[in-house]
């Protein structure tokens, strides 16, 4: 028997608790949040997410605001969603000075950041937010009686150096959680940082935009969890963004496969490698809303009742698009394997392809914590137009349809083309994997696509 599993018999049921931005927005969200902990004895490691809108403020700082006023205006405005939620504590006086202090380290970093920014110290200033909102957070549930400890994430969460989108290390992190993790769950409700890590040298790291979704889900598996529920403003994953399509419906019960798909083609309620490790340990993922819990959730399992054709939209969008064109692609061999030469060569990962004689197109994969359309470096946009020809295009969606056995479906792509004859479609894929059917439209079009074929398929 492993120290896990040791340590976690006690709990056959242990779950992992997440909750996003909105659901610790303020003393009245977090307030609504400790509640469903404190109904729930089996939740002992809950991970929350910064304040709703300080992640933001905290990377507009971290991009060098040199306007000193304008610098200060950003600290006021963190302060004040701070000082709201500990002007409504019983007892502030300890989550008071923890956050003056860390208050005071963003206001230092963002002042140097102004002067010379890095991706290090980005990192460093965005990780603020998780570690000033655990501070509330643990003294709410101790308010409400709860046995509640805040523990910084860091000393389990072991990523390697990749500043902006760091890649968690599993293994390290069960080792480190089974030593400095699991007595504390014996004992407390540990309240810990979603999004932020440390590589081997102690620097602190993120693991990209949206990340808390994925830390949960890391240490769900890290402790041996049966259950990992994340805590959001919607009760549960939609046939499409609800924001989008006023119509959508609530999903039941959906299958591993096709939640992958829908986080790894933008349904933003989910980080796409959130159940990378939830698949690993085939641990259950709930969600809902932390506003409505008695109106239940999404399950997601390895096995579900139903396997419709069609289960739901997603939208993905700063989708940058490179097209290379060359007559030396005709018939030949090499030239792919060159361009992907140069690319991997820089550390460019690719997301889509599409081929034709004589030209490839693809779209760069979303590398770091800015949120906007990637770029292709200039150095890599100088070897491969030695190449061939180089064409980017931004601006542009991705549209994903997923649902089961499409591919193998006749007919499946007619509703999408036909509902779709007067749009644009760039790079349609369709085939390679039975749970998609997707492709670019222009970022103005990208709502309306997806409106009417949510009307057409699902309405
Ligand atoms: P959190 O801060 O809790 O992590 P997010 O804003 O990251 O919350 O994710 C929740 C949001 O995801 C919802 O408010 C909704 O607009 C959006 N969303 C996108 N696609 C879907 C979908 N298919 N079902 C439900 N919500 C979706
Ligand atoms: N606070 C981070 C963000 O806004 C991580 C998260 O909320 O998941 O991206
Ligand atoms: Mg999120």
């Amino acid at each position: 028997m492993s120290l896990v599993d040791s340590y976690v018999n006690p709990y056959t049921s242990l779950t992992v608790a997440k909750f996003g931005g909105t659901s610790v927005a303020d003393f009245t969200a977090m307030s609504r949040s400790a509640a469903i902990i404190l109904h729930a004895p089996q939740t002992r490691l809950v991970l929350i997410s910064a304040c709703s809108g300080v992640t933001n403020i905290l990377v507009e700082l971290a991009n060098g605001v040199t306007d000193t006023q304008q610098r200060h205006a950003l600290l006021t405005r963190l302060t004040d969603i701070h000082q709201s939620v500990l002007s409504q504590l019983k007892q502030p006086q300890q989550a008071d000075e923890a956050i003056t202090l860390l208050l005071k380290n963003v206001a230092e970093l963002a002042k140097k950041a102004a002067i010379e920014k890095s991706v290090a110290l980005t990192d460093q200033l965005v990780s603020h937010g998780e570690l000033l909102s655990t501070h509330l957070f643990a003294q709410i549930l101790r308010e409400l009686g709860i046995k509640a400890i805040r523990f910084d994430i860091r000393d389990v969460m072991r990523t390697d150096g990749q500043f902006g989108k760091a890649i968690p290390q599993p293994s390290i992190i069960r080792q480190l959680s089974e030593q400095h993790l699991l007595p504390q769950l014996k004992k407390h409700v540990v309240v810990s940082q979603g999004f932020i890590g440390s590589d081997e040298q102690g620097n602190t790291t993120t693991l990209g935009r949206g990340g808390s979704d994925y830390s949960a889900a890391l240490m769900a598996e890290a402790i041996g969890a049966s259950t990992l529920e994340i805590w959001t403003d919607v009760p549960g994953m939609y046939t499409t963004d609800p924001r989008i399509a006023t119509k959508a419906k609530p999903i039941k019960e959906i299958s591993f496969s096709e939640a992958s798909e829908m986080a790894n083609f933008g349904a933003k309620i989910l980080h796409p490698s959130t159940l990378v490790p939830a698949i690993r340990q085939q641990i259950p993922v709930f969600i809902g809303s932390s506003k409505a819990p008695e109106q239940g959730g999404t399950w997601i399992r390895e096995t579900v009742s139903d396997a419709p054709l069609f289960r739901a939209l997603a939208l993905r969008c700063n989708q940058t698009m490179v097209t290379l064109t060359s007559l030396n692609m005709f018939h030949a061999y090499g030239f792919l394997a060159e361009v992907f030469r140069i690319l991997a060569e820089h550390k460019i990962s690719v997301d889509l392809i599409t081929t034709s004689e004589v030209s490839v197109s693809l779209t760069l994969d979303q590398t770091d914590t800015s949120g906007g359309a990637p770029t292709l470096p200039a150095q890599a946009l100088a070897e491969l137009s030695e190449l061939c020809r180089v064409e980017v295009e931004q601006d542009l969606c991705l549209v994903a349809l997923i649902g089961n056995q499409m591919s193998s479906t006749k007919g499946s792509a007619k509703t999408v083309f036909s509902t779709l004859e007067y749009y644009n479609l760039r790079m349609i894929c369709y085939g390679a994997s039975p749970h998609n059917l997707c492709f670019l439209v222009k970022a103005q079009d990208a709502k309306s696509a997806i409106k009417d074929l949510h009307c057409a398929i699902f309405e």
